[in-house]
């Protein structure tokens, strides 16, 4: 096993977004915008970097994004007036509470109070149980992406054993359930797995999601795995690197993601993807 594919998350959120440009255009002609609205709480500057991803993202593919920017200090019961009043505003079909949310806001009454059919980023129990029965609706964005990015180099997932690292509300756990409705066997691993390295090794697919830099070792990989790397972590020189040491594993990996320029663009083109479909069934309910 020598060429490792490496799989380019942002050529393939480009072509997503392309794709969601001319189902925009098609909503437009029916006089409808798609709208998101995102809550940023304080100045934490990561969140604000995301939120202005998100923005332009919106605004390459013809969705109007509404920034509702609260100061740091303030209560839950504000968050809560915001998302409530988004929740009633017809023109609003998707609304993002960027999180961290700052200690003194209950970060679980603020998903809760999203209204469970304008919940894009798919975190409201409501959308998490739909997606547990195997109805979906808004599936969690950076799961979806992955699904997306693994079926570009592996389209017949079915059958395939599949590891994910790492039990997450928002990144393990859906993805496991996502790898499990596709047919994969699926090994949830986390802070307590026993023989990371063994359950690396034995894995087809494997999707990193823990937030640890460069914790999954090249030579624990399966020759030709495929391998997802979500973790975004900061290196000593400050660049972003991933939960998966890349250079060790190019040349054993048969694919993998970039960090960065792989899960995050189709993160946020997933983001967009629920925002268009969002419209979409608000215009089907008449
Ligand atoms: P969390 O901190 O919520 O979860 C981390 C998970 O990793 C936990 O389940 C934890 O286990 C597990 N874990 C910790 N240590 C180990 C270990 N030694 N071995 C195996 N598992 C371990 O993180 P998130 O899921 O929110 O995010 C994970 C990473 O993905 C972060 O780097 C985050 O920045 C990144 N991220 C990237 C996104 C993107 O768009 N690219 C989007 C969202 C997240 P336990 O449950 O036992 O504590």
């Amino acid at each position: 096993m020598t060429g490792t594919t490496i799989i380019d998350g942002r050529a393939i959120a480009r072509e997503v977004e392309a794709d969601l440009a001319t189902k925009t255009s098609a909503l437009l002609e029916r006089a409808v915008r798609p709208c998101l609205a995102v809550v940023l709480v304080g100045e934490d500057p990561a969140s604000r970097v995301y939120v202005r991803h998100k923005t332009r993202a919106a605004e390459r593919i013809g969705v109007e994004a509404r920034d509702h920017a609260l100061s740091g200090d303030v209560s839950t019961e504000r968050v809560l007036q915001e998302v409530r009043a988004l929740n009633d505003d017809p023109a609003v079909n998707g609304i993002l509470v960027q999180l961290p949310l700052p200690p003194q806001v209950d970060e679980n009454r603020v998903l809760l109070a999203i209204a469970p059919h304008k919940d894009v980023d798919g975190f409201h129990p409501d959308n998490l149980g739909r997606l547990v029965i195997g109805e979906p609706r808004f599936v969690a964005c950076t799961p979806r992406g992955c699904m997306h990015l693994i079926r570009s180099v592996c389209p017949e997932i079915s059958g395939k054993r599949a590891l994910v690292v790492g039990r997450s509300t928002i990144v393990g756990k859906p993805m496991a359930l996502l790898l499990t409705q596709a047919d994969a066997t699926v090994i949830v691993a986390h802070s307590k797995t026993q023989d990371l390295a063994a359950e690396v090794g034995r894995a087809d697919i494997v999707v990193a999601a823990v937030g640890r830099p460069k914790m999954i070792r090249g030579e624990w990989l399966r020759a030709g795995a495929v391998v997802i790397d979500v973790g975004i972590n900061r290196g000593d020189d400050g660049k972003l690197i991933g939960d998966v040491d890349f250079d060790a594993a190019l040349g054993r990996a048969g694919a993998i993601t970039p960090v960065p320029g792989g899960v995050g663009p189709m993160t946020i083109a997933c983001l967009m993807s629920n925002v268009v479909e969002a419209a979409h069934r608000r215009l089907d309910r008449g």
